[in-house]
């Protein structure tokens, strides 16, 4: 019993969001980068963006770089266009995910295509490690009907976008930081427990009603809003009370590299960061 508790995962941290503007004024809830939870190595920003208001998120992402790490975008409602110097454009939709890594540096935008109604989805970046910061930009655009749908067990609806769960492997491939990202539903009264790699870090964010991450004693319940960092372990346990639930699950490698982080350019350190800046006001983002 004591054994089989070690190796689940329980929530060491709840973190909550906090408000931030970005691009050309984009309102969003910040939950990885800021003071609460500086970074979860490998991830080092997660943004939920959320509004049916449409002064929240109509003047979008503009031109801006990046440069040494994977940014990952999930689209829960609304359309997304995204555009770059190098000729690469694509819409997200509803279900969606972009996984794109940036590597040495593109300049892209990232554009509502919609006029109102609710934009929802969740920006997440996550570092690549040194080896493969300078490596050729790349993408994957992952189309709704791509990712996997399970369902594991009656009212539990998983959508797996990374990652391995059992037999079934989730589109996005060739990540260095072999992450997990599932999108998790859960009705009433249901529960889901499934295997993670166990030295990956990890947290779950609940995004509609209630979750109890972990059982027994180390049982923890969040809330619409809440991010729960996990301990380390081979398992997660999660379950809904009285209200359907859903949560996004995200766990990766961590690198255990020095970050040197500015604004949009994530290196390893400081003299890297300043050739990033020549580099890109220099035109050489090509
Ligand atoms: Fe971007």
């Amino acid at each position: 019993m004591i054994a089989n508790a070690a190796r689940s995962r329980r929530v060491v941290t709840t973190v909550r969001g906090m408000p931030a503007s970005d691009g050309a004024g984009v309102k969003l809830n910040r939950l990885i980068s800021q003071p609460a939870l500086d970074m979860l190595d490998p991830f080092l920003l997660l943004d939920e963006f959320r509004s049916d208001r449409a002064g929240d998120y109509i003047a979008g992402f503009p031109d801006h770089p990046h440069r040494g790490f994977e940014t990952v975008t999930y689209m829960l409602a609304g359309n997304m266009r995204h555009g770059d110097n190098q000729g690469n454009s694509g819409r997200l939709r509803a279900g969606s995910v972009q996984w794109m890594t940036a590597g040495r540096g593109i300049i892209h935008s990232e554009m509502p295509e919609q006029e109102d109604g609710l934009m929802w989805g969740f920006q997440l970046w996550v570092n690549l490690p040194a080896k493969d910061k300078m490596i050729a930009p790349r993408y994957q655009d992952i189309a709704p009907e791509q990712v996997p749908r399970l369902e594991p067990a009656e009212g539990v609806e998983l959508r797996l976008l990374a990652g391995r769960i059992g037999e079934v492997q989730g589109p996005v491939t060739g990540i260095a930081t072999a992450p997990l990202y599932v999108d998790l539903r859960l009705q009433p009264g249901t529960r889901w427990s499934g295997d993670l790699p166990e030295r990956h870090n990890a947290f779950v964010y609940v995004y509609e009603g209630l979750v109890i991450v972990g059982e027994g004693e180390s049982a923890c319940a969040l809330t619409r809003g809440e991010l729960g960092v996990l301990s380390h372990g081979e398992q997660l346990k999660v379950a809904a009370d009285g209200a359907p639930a859903r949560l996004i699950l995200v766990a990766g490698k961590p690198l255990n590299e020095p970050v040197a982080r500015y604004g949009p350019f994530v290196m390893n350190t400081p003299e890297q960061i300043t050739a990033a800046i020549r580099d890109y006001q220099s035109g050489h983002f090509v």
